[in-house]
């Protein structure tokens, strides 16, 4: 066999993976190469470099931006957008860690994934990182032409400006500094906005040089493509490499002896009623990553000890009152060292002290008494449990292997062994049997007696943003002073020179050397997804058959018939009570462990939809659940328990549970400002979208925050005639995903299950809602440096009938004309939009944007935009292709059965999708003008921006309505 210049080094069958792995060294360039090939056929591909950092400038980061902005074989601006627009992949994307950056694509389609991989390799080895690259995604200066006021500018240092508005994340990043002082995580590998402007270009182009080497780099491959392929195609690389030495080891911290204290502060509005909330978080250094008994023995801990609401640390950090949410980061498995983050929001800042004593002190009572024996059973159950199903949503399942590999991989071990868990949790087991105080010991090692920790106490600071503000003002000034005005001329022609590379387009002849597929490569029908079905007694009965490894989805969805506009933002509590209150039969404490120790978990809440064929309202309230085929039954026991004998009396823990609602809601809005706005103008726009408003956005933290001032003993009662009205609307449907053959038994154990829930049914008709006026024009403040703003409208109410051809147009409005207006030249780190189908709402969003009016401008140009698009055949076909890879989105086998029980229920058949594909297919150029005509009579439209003191300026100018959220 030619093994293209490769060696093996060692190959093995890894069955948990179901993977035949090998691990192979390149001998001329000294690279590395993970191997494993199954039968996925969500083929994936990586290569990562360690990339320690020694400062916060950001270097890592910066330049995992910038190696994407053209190769040599590439040399367009935007290689990896072009692949957005015009690839089937399944994934593409960059990441920055504190000690790596990985380059992972995936895809289906054999071809399209090899054309994903050719570009990327090229782009990490041949990068164009030319000085403007490194402004424009680092940072560079503009001067205000009418001020001459200097500014920073550069999408890294705008991204990472966000990112430090939360405190959240403030509080994580403090505390991974502050236990690991003396290595590179000691620094912020993302940059701090403080330090990104030290960075020079010289630097910045010596880390690719040091770094990015095949010495330094780790190659991986996943799925059901050729082996031989992989060898050669790296080969072709590799041969141009000669091993090299690189300094990139990741040194072990020392521990220290006494622990830490540190203090620091976020933002917070001066007149905000909630100024006095603190963060407390105490974090410990525990044992090294590669020790991986101990690594799962402690992700066991950690579910012991804040898995579940009833669990003993997260139980006595709620019940003590001392804060409104558990931070329960918990352990972190993706440094060298494991460590472990728990602790508290919103406290009173004079009661720190009292949070870290009740937190050691539950530990050490733990460690004293015992813990429960069925606590170690749940927790064995659900680490097993995930680890079977592997249910990564839509990452795919090769890309969250390859980044369990690297934590072992990375520093120079086996990269096998955190896959092979069986061994490990064997060794667990044998452990426990013969001491069964194993897990007390663990908390006394680790924790009790370990003075490797700190305490991060976040205050709240009024003056924090202007302090911020006055020190970056400082800074600029002291820059202008020094410059003469013919070098502020100077930044200014840089910024202008910029400016244009940014507007001028790529060579039609350089994109066209970006690989793609064409349209006729394109399947011509839908993949549909197998259904059965059957109705008995106004019960609709699906049934999905899928390779599921052996594990039963269920879901049980309930009208909302009756259910009065004012219930609506209780479902959403009513789905945390049933699930994690404990039934008439057993306390809360046992109920959850009972769930934990037998299923993978039971939820429930409400879920609106829109009739695609009538636009009927469909409002759900979903219960779903899964388990292995052995614990079936008693996963519908147990649903069956708490729909008949649910027990919200214990008011003290419902009030709990909305002060963690509400904490929850509050903590998201900033990071996820983008979806608060977007869905604040659906709210406006259709009733599906008021109704989502109610249950889980701003109203629904209005209405949290009316409640927690409330007693809630009243709560209870609503909530019981709440569920007593779901139960008695006929019309019920179960949906159920597993293998085939398990069908009979589990249709045979769901009609026992049917059959034992309540028999009186009422007639009652579907409450029409009408929606609220919400304002037209809106500005939702915060205390943030950061901005998002999302305008949209409805155009069934302009005449237009949905084809296919929009998603071809939605595709290039994101990839194209957004990304280019808003993210490239305007500064913002996204921008996005979408149309609903079933309600004709079309809007459009930025995230994390610094110039909100600008982005509106560009919005409004959407349409004329279109109107007069003169679109190339080229263009054309890759918005194609990317809306096709949209539509074929790869699904894992609880997600196929999920979405198809919903679009069944919603009226959306393979008729009407095949239709879509069709039209998709076939969109020309002109229903991209015919779009942007209709988009021109728009009248009425919604806009919502959320922000701080920009957004604030924009609202008074222009007379918005302003709501004050945080
Ligand atoms: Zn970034």
């Amino acid at each position: 066999m030619n093994t293209h210049g490769f060696e093996l080094i060692f190959e093995r069958k890894v069955p948990e993976i179901n993977s035949l792995a090998r691990l192979w060294k390149h001998k001329k360039s000294g690279a590395e190469l993970l191997s494993l090939q199954n039968s996925d056929e969500n083929k994936v591909f990586g290569v990562t470099f360690r990339t320690p950092p020694k400062d916060s400038t950001g270097v890592p980061h910066i330049l995992e931006h910038s190696v994407l902005c053209g190769s040599k074989k590439y040399p367009v601006k935007e290689p990896f957008v072009e692949l957005l627009k015009g690839s089937l992949q399944t994934f593409l994307n960059a990441f920055t860690y504190p000690d790596k950056t990985c380059y992972p694509v995936a895809s289906t389609n054999l071809a399209d994934f090899y054309n994903l991989v050719d570009v990327y390799l090229d782009a990490v080895f041949y990068p164009r990182i030319s000085e403007d690259i490194f402004k424009q995604e680092g940072w560079h200066l503009e001067v205000d032409e009418k001020t001459k006021d200097l500014s920073y500018k550069g999408v890294v240092y705008n991204e990472m400006k966000g990112v430090f508005s939360s405190p959240d994340s403030l509080l994580s990043r403090q505390a991974q500094q502050a236990l690991f002082p003396d290595t590179p995580y000691g620094v912020e590998s993302g940059g701090d906005p403080e330090n990104i402007p030290d960075l020079t270009y010289k630097q910045f182009k010596e880390f690719h040089e040091s770094y990015y080497h095949p010495s330094n780099a780790r190659f991986y491959f996943w799925g059901d493509d050729n082996e031989d392929k992989r060898l050669e195609l790296l080969d072709n690389l590799l041969k141009e490499f000669n091993i090299q030495s690189v300094d990139s080891h990741i040194p072990l911290q020392k521990h220290f002896k006494t622990p830490r204290l540190i203090e620091s502060s976020y933002a917070v509005e001066p007149d905000n009623a909630d100024n006095n909330k603190a963060f407390v978080s105490m974090n410990w250094l525990l044992a090294n990553t590669s020790n991986l008994e101990l690594n799962f023995a402690l992700r066991m801990l950690e579910h012991i000890l804040l898995g579940l609401p009833a669990s003993p640390l997260r139980k006595a950090l709620l019940e003590s009152g001392l804060g409104e949410d558990v931070i329960d980061d918990g352990l972190e498995t993706e440094l060298r060292q494991l460590c472990f983050s728990v602790g508290l929001k919103g406290i009173d800042p004079n009661k720190a002290s009292e949070v870290e004593l009740l937190i050691m002190d539950t530990l050490a009572e733990l460690a004293e008494e015992g813990i429960n024996t069925q606590a170690i059973e749940a927790a064995f159950n659900t680490i097993e449990f995930s680890l079977r199903e592997k249910n990564t949503g839509r990452f795919p399942v090769g890309l969250a292997v390859m980044l369990q590999s690297l934590t072992n991989w990375l520093y120079d071990q086996d990269p096998l062994a955190p896959l092979e868990y069986e061994q490990h949790l064997n060794k667990i087991k044998q452990k426990l049997n013969s001491d069964p105080r194993y897990f007390e010991g663990l908390i006394k090692e680790y924790f009790l007696e370990n003075n490797h920790y700190a305490t991060v106490l976040l205050l709240p600071d009024t003056e924090y943003l202007k302090r911020v503000q006055e020190k970056e003002e400082k800074r600029l000034k002291k820059i202008a002073e020094k410059l003469k005005s013919q070098d502020l001329e100077k930044v200014a022609k840089d910024a202008e020179h910029l400016k244009i590379l940014q507007e001028t387009p790529d060579n039609e002849a350089d994109l066209a050397k970006i690989p793609r597929l064409s349209v006729a490569d394109l399947p011509l029908k839908n993949k549909e997804i197998v259904i059965q079905s059957q109705n008995d007694s106004n019960i609709e009965l699906y049934f999905h058959p899928q390779p599921s490894s052996g594990i039963v989805y269920l879901n049980i969805a309930f009208k909302l018939n009756g259910v009065k506009a004012e219930q609506i933002p209780l479902l959403t509590i009513l789905g945390r009570a049933l699930t994690e209150m404990g039934t008439k039969k057993r306390s809360f404490l046992d109920f959850n462990l009972d769930i934990a120790s037998k299923t993978g978990g039971i939820n429930a809440g409400a879920s609106f939809f829109t009739n695609l064929n009538n636009k009927a309202q469909q409002p759900y309230f979903i219960v779903s659940g899964k388990a292995t085929l052995t614990h079936v039954k008693e996963l519908y026991a147990l649903i069956e328990e708490l729909l008949t004998e649910p027990n919200f009396d214990d008011a003290e823990l419902l009030g709990r549970m909305l002060l963690e609602e509400k904490a929850k809601e509050e903590h998201s809005l900033i990071p996820s400002g983008h979806i608060a706005v977007l869905n604040r103008v659906k709210a406006g726009l259709s009733t599906q979208g008021w109704l989502e408003d109610q249950a889980s956005g701003l109203s629904y933290l209005f209405k949290l925050r009316q409640m927690t001032n409330n007693n809630p003993t009243s709560l209870v009662n609503s909530l019981k005639e709440l569920l007593q009205t779901i139960l008695k609307t006929p019309g019920m449907a179960i949906n159920i995903t597993a293998e085939a053959e398990q069908k009979d038994k589990l249709t045979t154990i769901t009609r026992e299950f049917i059959a034992n829930l309540p028999k009186t049914k009422q007639n009652l008709t579907l409450d029409n809602w009408t929606s609220e006026q919400l304002p037209t024009q809106e500005a939702l403040l915060v205390p943030a440096q950061v901005n998002y703003v999302a305008k949209g409208f409805d155009l069934f109410k302009l005449g237009y009938k949905y084809h296919g051809s929009m998603q071809v147009i939605l595709k290039h409005l994101r990839t194209s004309w957004l990304w280019e207006k808003v993210r490239v030249q305007g500064g913002a780190y996204g921008a996005f939009c979408t149309f609903d189908r079933a309600n004709g709402v079309f809007a459009q969003a930025s995230y994390r944007d610094p110039n909100v009016p600008n982005t509106i401008n560009v919005f409004d140009a959407s349409a004329e935009y279109l109107a007069s698009l003169k679109l190339s055949q080229d263009d054309l076909a890759k918005s194609i292709i990317g809306a096709i890879g949209e539509l074929d989105t790869y699904l894992l086998p609880d997600a196929k059965g999920y979405s198809s029980f919903i679009r069944t229920l919603t009226g959306d058949n393979n008729s009407l999708r095949q239709q879509m594909r069709d039209e998709i297919l076939s969109t020309t150029s002109k229903d991209f003008n015919a779009l942007g005509e209709i988009m021109k009579s728009v009248k009425t439209s919604h806009t919502v921006a959320l922000g701080g003191e920009e957004v604030k300026k924009l609202a008074t100018a222009q007379n918005w309505i302003q709501t004050k959220v945080l």
